[in-house]
């Protein structure tokens, strides 16, 4: 995973979406709520276990970068 900051994913219109490895669901990732409670600067790598699966709880989330034209295409 490219060391990028949480702003730059915003600036360029990409999406996160995350995995959760527990009970196997994926969502998208609000990168604004997140970029609002870490900092724009937040480096997308020390992502892991900040991110937490909104129907099991689990922490484990495996992390996907998506470039702008697939978010648009969801
Ligand atoms: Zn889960």
């Amino acid at each position: 995973m490219p060391n990028e900051a949480l702003g730059k994913l915003i600036a360029r219109g990409d999406g996160m979406l995350g995995y959760c490895d527990a009970c196997g669901r994926s969502r998208w990732i609000d990168l604004y709520a997140l970029a609002a409670k870490l900092g724009r600067s937040f480096p997308i790598a020390q992502l892991n276990g900040k991110l937490r699966c909104d129907q099991c709880g689990s922490k484990r989330l495996s992390i996907t970068i998506s470039p702008a034209h697939s978010v648009l295409a969801h």
